[in-house]
């Protein structure tokens, strides 16, 4: 009998050859087989008479074959079988390349059920390359079928027979990890049924109740296992640090903190003090002004005797950091180090000797920074900027350097609350919702393409104020193909330096660059060398350059909308007031609502509601910077509501049974869910 452990080899048609194939795609046993879901669906249940077809349109049809298909040789390696098929209402030409072995599967006489897109030429109907099988067998036809992500050599139709012979095999043994009671609830499906729904979905509102099921319960393993991190890290135990006196620091600054920033900072000491490892996320719109927060915790560890590091996703990110907070530090006699990738071997070496030694009491770099070799003297604090970057394996390759070091990450990514909770559900959370005074309003505009030579206007003109411009494409030039609707950042940099602004400097920056080049780049127009900067998103996280004040974006409609948010933060930094043009022509309407939030508010925490609004949680999921575990079927569909059922579900089950004791199902998916990160959260 076969049991969830067996070998896939159990499984007809799955050989030594493929077997391989579905290891690297991480099935080995018949549960990887059922489980591995399908990542999209291929509706072919429409069936259509002959005569009814029209250009373009997918269908089955039932037809026979008229008469013994033939093989020709059109030239070298194209082979093309031809048939004609007929039904009580007409003639369809079928078609297949390269398949000669279809001229002996189809027999003259017998009917079969063609799948596939129609050509129509005048009263010619064809179809070149269908999927066909026996009437009335169904198995590739007239179903919704399941689309699996491949790997070399291993077919759609291996994975869907093989997932037959599997879900036939165990689709009843499958142990239920949502216990009976959340099950009923919150009125989701049985396990098994939802595993063969998912797969060979019946119609759509079956596949609607499979995944709202399977969606229900990674959200609620998920938020067990965030709980029960949390839950445990509220045990460990480290030595109390003694309160400091920041006095000195605050009156060195040429401002006093904002009210949120003054909160957050008295959240970090009490943190400090509390015994236990902090573990704190302080999360603040663009320009909050959280660098000076972090670095009032690296002076509480300075203070303390520990050393303190502050690491940021890119060296110009870091750079800017060492050059902002080195001097400020150096004032109050602490001793600041740099350290990147970048770095010449003998200035590295003379480095980490500082740091192994404990002269250098602060280290600021990149991930450089916990690189193998690096050894600190005494780490007590490790802060990471812009953490969304970071995969929870490098916050913990830090932490690992330390005895526990204390931990604190920085986020300008504006998350809604409930679903921070959710996402950030093992970290402590510092909101900074105000920001310093005097800062402007940066207009902003949604406008279609035609205006384009009024835009190359305003720029002209702000740049004649000594002012400077960013300008962001979404896409780079691919393999020589620029992609046809899209602005290719390079060509578009070239066409405006030669043909609108040649009298200006116009450079371009993309994400394929080499750092050094890009860095280059960077701090050219840092230092005003060059006036108009045109950019993939490289430049969304961190940069700062006061002195530009237009922030253009091209096809803004591919962007979401807290990326927007970000792109604009990089204008208003200074004393100049600032603009954010939104190029796009798309006329939908929900884009347009999109688009329209923008201009409406600069507040980074609306936004982030409103696109959670609008395009559901997903998307916050989908782009996997939480570092949290891969999400395998939460990312495609879920809405708010349904992740907090799931929430609210998890806490319920661990107020009764914290230990998972009486649902080992349950306790099991957890554990195999957090397996790599488990260490990483403690
Ligand atoms: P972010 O939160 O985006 O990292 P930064 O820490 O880079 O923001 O701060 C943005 C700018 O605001 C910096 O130039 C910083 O010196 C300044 N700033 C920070 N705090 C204050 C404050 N309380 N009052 C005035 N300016 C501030
Ligand atoms: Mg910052």
């Amino acid at each position: 009998m076969p049991e969830l452990t067996t070998d896939v080899r159990y499984v007809k048609g799955i050989g030594e050859q493929r077997a391989k194939g579905l290891e690297k795609l991480g099935i080995l046993t018949l549960r990887d087989l059922i489980s591995y879901f399908p990542r999209a669906y291929d509706d072919r249940r429409t069936y259509k008479k002959i005569k009814d077809l029209e250009e373009g349109e997918s269908a089955c049809v039932e037809a026979m074959v008229a008469s013994a298909p033939t093989l020709s040789r059109i030239r070298k390696g194209l082979e093309l079988v031809k048939l004609r098929a007929v039904d009580e209402t007409g003639a369809l030409d079928v078609t297949f390349f390269n398949q000669a072995y279809m001229k002996d599967n189809l027999r003259a006489g017998e009917t079969y059920t063609f799948f596939g897109k129609v050509e129509v030429m005048g009263r010619k109907r064809s179809m070149p390359n269908p999927i066909v099988e026996r009437e009335g067998s169904r198995l590739v036809t007239g179903r919704i079928m399941p689309v699996y992500p491949l790997t070399a050599g291993i077919s759609q139709l291996t994975l869907v027979k093989a997932m037959e012979q599997g879900l036939a095999a165990c689709q009843k043994l499958l142990p239920d990890p949502l216990p009976d009671e959340v099950r009923q609830e919150h009125q989701l499906c049985r396990i098994g049924y939802a595993y063969e729904q998912i797969h060979f979905p019946a119609g759509d509102e079956e596949l609607a109740i499979a995944r709202r099921r399977l969606v229900f319960e990674e959200l609620f393993l998920l938020a067990i296992g965030l709980k029960r991190l949390r839950g445990r890290r509220d045990e460990l135990q480290c030595e109390p640090w003694r309160d400091t006196d920041l006095s000195d620091f605050y009156g060195s600054l040429p401002f006093s903190l904002t009210g949120a920033q003054k909160r957050a900072v008295e959240d970090i000491r009490s943190d400090l003090s509390s015994g236990r490892p902090m573990n704190r996320l302080v999360q603040g719109d663009v320009g909050s002004g959280k660098t000076m927060v972090a670095a009032a915790a690296l002076l509480c560890a300075v203070r303390n005797g520990r050393q303190a590091a502050l690491m940021a996703p890119t060296e110009i990110l870091a750079e800017q950091h060492y050059k902002g907070l080195a001097p400020l530090l150096g004032k109050l006699g602490i001793k600041t180090v740099f350290l990147t990738g970048a770095m010449r071997v003998k200035e590295r070496r003379a480095i980490l000797e500082e740091l192994a030694g404990g002269e250098a009491q602060v280290a600021i770099g990149t991930h450089a920074l916990i690189t193998a070799d690096v050894v600190y003297h005494d780490l007590g604090l490790v802060v990471t900027d812009e953490q969304h970057r970071f995969g929870v394996a490098q916050r913990s390759a830090l932490a690992a350097k330390g005895e526990r070091p204390h931990l604190l990450v920085m986020s300008a990514t504006p998350i809604p609350r409930t679903l921070a909770l959710m996402i950030y559900g093992d970290l402590d959370v510092s909101i900074i919702d105000e920001l310093p005074p005097g800062r402007q309003k940066i207009d902003t505009f949604s406008v279609p393409g035609s205006y384009h030579q009024r835009i190359y206007k305003f720029l002209e003109k702000e740049i004649a104020a000594g002012r400077q411009a960013y300008i962001i494409c979404s896409m780079v030039e691919e393999n020589g193909q620029i992609p046809d609707d899209r602005k290719a950042a390079m060509e578009y940099a070239k066409m405006l330096q030669e043909k609108v602004f040649p009298h200006l400097a116009v450079a371009c920056v993309h994400g394929r660059m080499k750092p050094k080049e890009k860095e280059k780049i960077m701090s050219a127009f840092a230092a005003g060398e060059i006036q108009i900067l045109v950019s993939t998103t490289v430049v969304e996280v961190g940069v700062d350059v006061p002195n530009a004040t237009v922030m253009v974006v091209e096809d803004a409609d591919r962007f979401g909308l807290s990326q927007l948010h970000q792109l604009r933060g990089r204008v208003g930094r200074g004393q100049h007031k600032s603009y954010c043009i939104l190029i796009s022509d798309n006329r939908n309407e929900e884009t347009r609502a999109r688009l329209k939030v923008m201009t409406q508010t600069g507040d980074g925490f609306k936004i982030a509601e409103e696109d959670l609004r609008l395009r559901g949680p997903g998307d916050f999921f989908g782009r996997r910077q939480h570092g949290l575990p891969a999400l395998k079927v939460a990312d495609l569909t879920c809405d708010m509501a349904l992740l907090k059922e799931a929430q609210t579900a998890a806490a319920k089950l661990l107020e009764r049974d914290p230990e998972l004791e009486g649902c080992p199902e349950t306790a099991r998916r957890v554990a195999s869910m957090f397996e790599v990160n488990a260490d990483a959260m403690n």
